[in-house]
This record gives structure tokens, C-alpha cells and sequence, in this order.
């Protein structure tokens, strides 16, 4: 079935919203984004900026920060239009995620906003950064992130030049929630009470400001219920400011791009990332909920561990499960019956010119004092998107040294064998990168986030 929606495509207009105000200097404070510094010199010019409606139906503020919602009066001249999205998304799905943003912004304007999650998401906002338009970033605080993911928002803020808007849970409901069932009650009962309290319901309100979000839902996330997220689509769950069915459009521009691709660009394009992937953490959500994936794990299963697979999905994203009605959808519990397609973590760093080291391998090369050559080895873990963000270049350089006279290794230092990796041989974060000379015991650690041949390559000329 095709849907259609009305949509006021270039509703907005005016200087604000001109493709030229931020293509050409992203510092300029842009929709809903004022840098503390440009503060006092951009009060009056945020004002007359503020052509937007924020993300959410709050109350008037009087902190000139913020967007007020009661000084929004754009400057529209609505050009209906009427799109097939499904038709759109066919058209989109071999299109990149450069090119699907540039028209998701371009078709909506101000009334789009990129739903960030504080994880490698955050692709999302170099990919608008990319399209030179102005672009809006919202995110759900439920007051239960990890320190990381909060430090790690204000990176993203400084980076980009921009002001997330946050949004918080209602606190009359957090109050009611937390006083009469404790502060862990999700242990006991279920995710889907304090989701709902702390997370759908304010993304219910922000959505409710808009006409489309960006969300980074990709086909290869959740075990059985992302197989079928559409580059585009009108959203099944939540409506737009419009309100009722069809009243707001979900944008999924990276459905199609794996998980390692979308490494492989952060680290091309310098994005910063959460600090908590190192440490394993592959989906990232509230602290107490979600946890590093085990080897073997898909990354879905680091949330909500405690409760049967069926339940992956926090509510945010319901729509993908097929068999929920819309009442289950709304947030009135899950009902959703698939079967767990756990995927298990193929080996990565594998060619010819590659050893493979095993415990008892790398515990008789690390006691050498004297080898017959000079030895790179990589402590990884399969599972770790930095490892598998390097296994191109690391793969080559093996490639390039075989018969040169260095032998290049990789030896798994995760699950069980991470202890003794930590103790013996300086893991800290995966992937670690030892050199084992020539004519010494001690290896020595490659310092540098540098993983490209090149810098491999010359950490390697410099010691052998
Ligand atoms: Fe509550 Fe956990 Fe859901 Fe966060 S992920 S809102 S802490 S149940």
C-alpha cells in the first residue's frame, strides 16, 4: 500500500534556512544551535533566527538560549505536496546516505531533526554537515546515560558547533515511577514500563514538533525485527505535528550500510565517537541496561540481557515489529513474538599472510629473548568496531611485508584470554598493536590511533 502524506516542502524560507548560511561555515549557529560564545552577540539575531518550531510542545523559557516555541511564527507559504513514499524509498535504496540526508533535509527544512542516541549515530550529523544545509539534532536524556555518553554529547556540540535539544521525561511521571516501584524496578518487571516513561513519550513530544526525523536504524541491528527498515517511510508509530496517521516521515538513511562501513567512516572523516565503544560497548543506551557484547553476541544483545530476545526493541523503533498492534506500538506493552536470529561474530584479520596466534603462541613468543624475526601482533576482539574499522589496512600490511622479513599476527584477547592480555601484555582497548623485536623480550606498544598502512608501516621501519 502506498502511503501518502502532505508535507511543506521549503515551508520555511528566509536567510535562516538558505543552503548557503551553513554550507559554507558550520560555526554559524544554526537552527536550534548557539555556541555558549556566540551568546551575547547572537541574542537578538537568535530571535530573528528562530523561524523553527523546537522540538518539543514545552512551556515558554525565558533563556534567550533557547528556542522559544510562542516566538515562532515562520515565514511560511505552504507548497503542498504529495508523496509516495514507498515508491521514494525504492527510488532511494541503492542511493548513499550523503545523498538520502541531502534529500530529507532539502524536502523538510526546519521540520526535520536528526534523533541522536549518543553511539555511532553520530554519522548522521557528519553526513548533514556534508550536505552544507542547516540541520537540527534532538536527543533523549532520560537521565540514566553513562557519564561517557554525556561528555561525550558536549564533544559532539563543540564539534559541530551545535546545540543538541534535549529531552527530558516528564518529572511528575519519573517521580510517581521511581516512588512507587524503586529505581530498578526494570529489573523486575520490565523495560517497557520505564521506556515508556523516560523515553517514548518524550520522543512522542519532540516528534510532535516535526514533520520527518533521521534516525540511524540500520537492517543489520536487531536480531529479527530490523530486517525490514525502509530508506524512507511514512512512520507507523508516531505522529507528526500535524498529527494523526501519516502525519510524519522516518528517515533511515544508513538501513542499507553495515556496521563496519559506518566505522570505517567515522574514523575516514575524524568523527568523534563514544568512549564507552572502546570499552566495548557496541549499542549504547541507559547505564544500567546495556552492557558489552560478548564474543559471538550481536550488538542488540547488550541491551535488556535479563529479558527474553522477543523484547529488543525499547519502543523507540516499535514499528518494525511486524506482529505488534497499534496499541502495543503506542507503548501499552509487548507483544511482539520473533524468533531470536542471534547472529554469532565471524573472525576478522584474516588472510595467507597472516599468523594466527594462540595462547600458548604468544605466551612462547612473548618469552623470546632472541627471535628469528621481528613480530607485529594485534590484540583484537572480532566484535569491536575499531578492530573491524582497521582489518582493511592491517590486512594489506600484512600483505605487503610477507617474505619481507617481519611476520605480522593477530591473537583473539577478548573473553578469557583479556586477563591475561591486560597483566602481560599491555592491553588496554581494543585493538592493541605490539611490536616483539628482534633481540628483546619486551614488546613494544604502538601509541598512535593511526591505523592506516602508511603510520603502521613506519612504526615498524622505525624499530626493526
Ligand atoms: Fe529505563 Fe532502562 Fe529503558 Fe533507560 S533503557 S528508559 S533505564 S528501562
Amino acid at each position: 500500500m502506498a502511503f501518502a502524506v502532505t508535507s511543506s516542502s521549503n515551508a520555511v524560507s528566509g536567510s535562516s534556512f538558505s543552503r548557503s548560511s551553513a554550507s559554507s561555515d558550520i560555526k554559524v549557529p544554526q537552527i536550534g544551535s548557539f555556541r555558549l560564545a556566540d551568546r551575547h552577540a547572537t541574542v537578538n539575531l537568535s530571535h530573528k533566527r528562530s523561524a523553527m518550531k523546537p522540538v518539543n510542545a514545552e512551556p515558554k523559557r525565558n533563556d534567550p538560549m533557547v528556542p522559544l516555541a510562542a516566538t515562532i511564527v515562520a515565514p511560511v507559504s505552504p507548497k503542498v505536496e504529495v508523496e509516495d513514499y514507498e515508491q521514494l524509498a525504492k527510488e532511494l535504496d541503492n542511493a548513499s546516505p550523503l545523498e538520502i540526508i541531502d534529500k530529507a533535509l532539502e524536502k523538510f527544512g526546519n521540520d526535520i531533526a536528526i534523533a541522536f542516541s549518543g553511539a555511532e549515530d553520530v554519522a548522521l550529523i557528519e553526513y548533514a554537515k556534508l550536505t552544507g544545509r542547516p540541520f537540527r539534532v534532538f536527543s533523549l536524556d532520560t537521565g540514566r546515560l553513562n557519564p561517557e555518553t554525556y561528555r561525550f554529547f558536549d564533544e559532539v556540540e563543540k564539534h559541530y558547533g551545535i546545540r543538541i535539544e534535549y529531552m527530558f521525561p516528564d518529572a511528575v511521571e519519573v517521580q510517581a515511577l521511581v516512588r512507587s516501584k524503586g529505581l530498578f524496578s526494570f529489573y523486575e518487571d520490565g523495560h517497557q514500563e520505564c521506556c515508556r516513561v523516560r523515553k517514548v513519550r518524550p520522543l512522542r513530544r519532540a516528534l510532535k514538533g516535526l514533520r520527518a526525523w533521521i534516525t540511524g536504524q540500520r537492517k543489520d541491528q536487531s536480531p529479527g525485527t530490523r530486517s525490514e527498515v525502509p530508506v524512507v517511510q511514512v512512520d507507523p508509530v508516531f505522529e507528526g505535528m500535524d498529527g494523526g496517521i501519516g502525519s510524519l516521515v522516518k528517515w533511515n538513511p544508513v538501513s542499507n550500510v553495515d556496521g563496519k562501513d559506518i566505522w570505517n567512516f567515522l574514523r575516514a572523516m575524524n568523527v568523534p565517537v563514544n568512549s564507552l565503544h572502546t570499552q566495548g560497548y557496541v549499542s549504547i543506551g541507559c547505564e544500567p541496561c546495556t552492557r558489552p557484547v560478548l564474543p559471538g553476541q550481536h550488538e542488540r544483545e547488550g541491551r535488556w540481557w535479563w529479558e527474553d530476545a522477543k523484547a529488543k526493541e525499547c519502543g523507540l523503533h516499535k514499528g518494525n515489529l511486524k506482529q505488534d498492534s497499534a496499541a502495543q506500538l503506542n507503548g501499552n506493552g509487548n507483544g511482539a513474538s520473533h524468533s531470536n536470529g542471534t547472529g554469532t561474530q565471524s573472525d576478522i584479520f584474516n588472510s595467507k599472510s597472516l599468523v594466527t596466534l594462540s595462547r600458548t603462541g604468544i605466551e612462547n613468543l612473548a618469552r623470546l629473548e632472541s627471535r628469528k624475526e621481528p613480530w607485529l601482533v594485534v590484540l583484537y576482539a572480532p566484535w569491536c568496531p575499531f578492530c573491524q574499522a582497521m582489518e582493511e589496512s592491517y590486512v594489506e600490511l600484512a600483505e605487503k611485508l610477507a617474505g619481507s622479513g617481519v611476520k605480522v599476527a593477530k591473537f583473539r584477547a577478548d573473553g578469557e584470554q583479556k586477563e591475561y592480555a591486560q597483566k602481560e601484555l599491555q592491553l588496554g582497548s581494543f585493538p592493541t598493536i605490539l611490536f616483539f623485536p628482534k633481540y628483546s623480550s619486551k614488546p613494544i606498544k604502538y601509541a598512535s590511533e593511526k591505523r592506516d598502512v602508511d603510520s603502521l608501516m613506519a612504526f615498524i621501519n622505525a624499530l626493526r
